[in-house]
């Protein structure tokens, strides 16, 4: 490995030449590796346009300087290629080692690869590890990025936490973990799930399961679920069994479809999903390899609307209450129970009568309803979390011009029953700030001397532009009325 940086080569080359070396250390290259490939050839392109490196002295040990420069300017962008390409290097070193003996560069350098994982990773990973400890930190953590739906955060907390001692103490017996979210669209169950796996040292996939066919049909099934995760833990398979999978649109598969030949497609999904839910060992076949994933040290975080459910609350109800010869035939539980009420009375019975399968129903351990997001949580999530979407445009318009942006309290307030009429629940907020800092967006680069700009409810409506304030005099500019000269 390290010779070959000493020779001028073309990127071509180079990359043939790594994607060897990587054939050689890994099982098989995917996609995701490629593009690791393509950035270690754009490190190592890097290192050959460096006036200041001599081509003779060109090393490996360029191309870490140039991984650490682009980790130090943003290790989220970078972090996932480069630790691929450590992990590559140190296996691909630590081979060189112990086939020829003890080359003195190549055991510097194999220090320095191990420095930078420790540095930029395994650290990091130890700290985190330190404060994932108790729901309490993990729920505290997941508290700065998403406002209010207390019970949804505490019921993952607890089963995150749950999951890592059962993993840890694998011979112990311990009640079954399965949490099922139920919120409407938008309100933040995949929010939740995100931020968790920021904090988590188990992968994690977040992935839509109403398009899961039955096994007998070609398309997704159980076992694409799983090779995700595999793929997500870096084809570690001992990882993948101890991974989290959060399923979206759980309810879709709860709603009979039928084949032409009149099969409820579905059943077999629910069946499918449950043999996962148990625990059992699933076939994997991957480029012609096959392995089985045994599923039960998985975590499985189930979601989804639940439209309708509030009739099987009602419909329980009534039954519960007729069966203690309590009821007359105009109960009012069939029509005035409110829904906030009914939501929060959803049980195992209910959900089977809305199509779960009972089997399915008994491994849910945990219920956590989302409630649908009003006026005052809308303006909170623009306003609140840590990196919220006012802060993030208002540090773009800082660093193109250096003014404030600013929303007033009506702009908020309109971008709110906007975001509410839309029903796609938080989702609409960003298309919505995003048109209304449109324009600012486009002029910001250009101006001098502004000290703030504001973001009004007209604005926010598209009847008004927004309203510059100059430092100096401090006197209102619009928009489109500038004079770049005058400046
Ligand atoms: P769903 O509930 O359909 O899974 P998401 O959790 O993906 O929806 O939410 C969509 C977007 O809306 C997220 O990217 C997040 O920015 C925002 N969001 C939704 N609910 C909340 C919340 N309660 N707090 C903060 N942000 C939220």
């Amino acid at each position: 490995m390290i010779h070959i940086f000493r020779l001028e080569r073309s990127a071509k080359d180079i990359t043939e030449y790594i994607i060897k070396r990587l054939a050689i250390v890994c099982e098989d290259i995917n996609a995701k590796d490629a593009e690791s490939v393509a950035y270690l050839t754009i490190l190592y392109q890097r290192v050959l346009e460096d006036r200041r490196i001599a081509p003779e002295e060109r090393g490996l040990m360029h191309i870490l300087d140039k991984l650490e420069e682009d980790l130090m300017y943003d290790r989220r962008i970078f972090a996932a290629r480069a630790e691929f390409i450590l992990d590559f290097l140190e296996a691909d070193l630590l081979r060189c080692a112990l086939l020829s003996c003890n080359n003195k560069t190549e055991v510097i350098t194999l220090g320095r690869v191990r420095w930078l994982k420790k540095t930029y990773f395994s650290g990091e990973k130890e700290k985190k590890t330190a404060e994932r400890l108790t729901p309490g930190t993990l729920k505290r953590y997941v508290d700065q990025y998403v406002i209010g739906q207390e019970a949804a955060k505490k019921a993952v907390a607890v089963a995150v936490y749950r999951h890592d001692k059962m993993v840890k103490h694998p011979g112990e017996k311990f009640a079954a973990n399965v949490v099922l979210l139920i919120g409407p669209s938008g309100c933040g169950k995949t929010e939740i799930m995100r931020r968790i796996q920021e904090v988590t040292e188990y992968p994690v996939i977040c992935t839509d399961v109403s398009s899961l066919g039955a096994s007998q049909y070609r398309g997704r099934h159980k076992e694409d679920l799983l090779i995700s995760l595999w793929e997500k833990s870096g084809r570690k398979k001992a990882q993948a069994e101890h991974g989290i999978i959060f399923m979206d649109e759980f309810d879709k598969v709860l709603q009979p479809v039928f084949s032409e030949r009149g099969i409820n497609v579905h059943d077999d999904v629910q069946s499918q999903l449950l043999t996962m839910l148990e625990g059992s060992d699933v076939e994997l076949k991957v480029n012609g390899r096959v392995f089985t994933m045994n599923t039960s040290h998985i975590l499985f975080i189930l979601a989804g609307a639940f439209q309708g459910i509030e009739e099987c609350v009602r419909e329980s109800k009534v039954k519960e209450e007729q069966q203690s010869g309590f009821i007359g035939f105009n109960n009012p539980l069939m029509s005035e129970i409110d829904v906030g009420f009914s939501r929060n009375n959803i049980t195992h019975e209910v959900l089977m009568k809305y199509g779960m399968k009972r089997e399915l129903a008994g491994r849910i351990s945990e219920i956590a309803v989302l409630n649908p997001l009003k006026r005052e949580d809308m303006i909170r999530i623009l306003t609140v979390p840590k990196d919220n979407l006012i802060e993030r445009y208002a540090r773009e318009i800082r660093l193109a011009c250096g003014a404030d942006l600013v929303f007033t309290e009506e702009a908020l307030e309109k971008i709110a029953d906007i975001a509410i009429a839309e029903e796609t629940g938080a989702r609409a907020l960003h298309q919505i700030v995003r048109r209304a800092v449109r324009q600012c967006l486009y002029e910001a680069p250009g101006l001098k001397g502004v000290s703030s700009i504001t973001i009004t409810g007209e604005v926010v409506s598209g009847e008004k532009d927004p309203v510059f304030c100059m430092a100096k005099d401090a006197a209102d500019w619009k928009a489109g009325e500038w004079d770049e000269e005058a400046f």
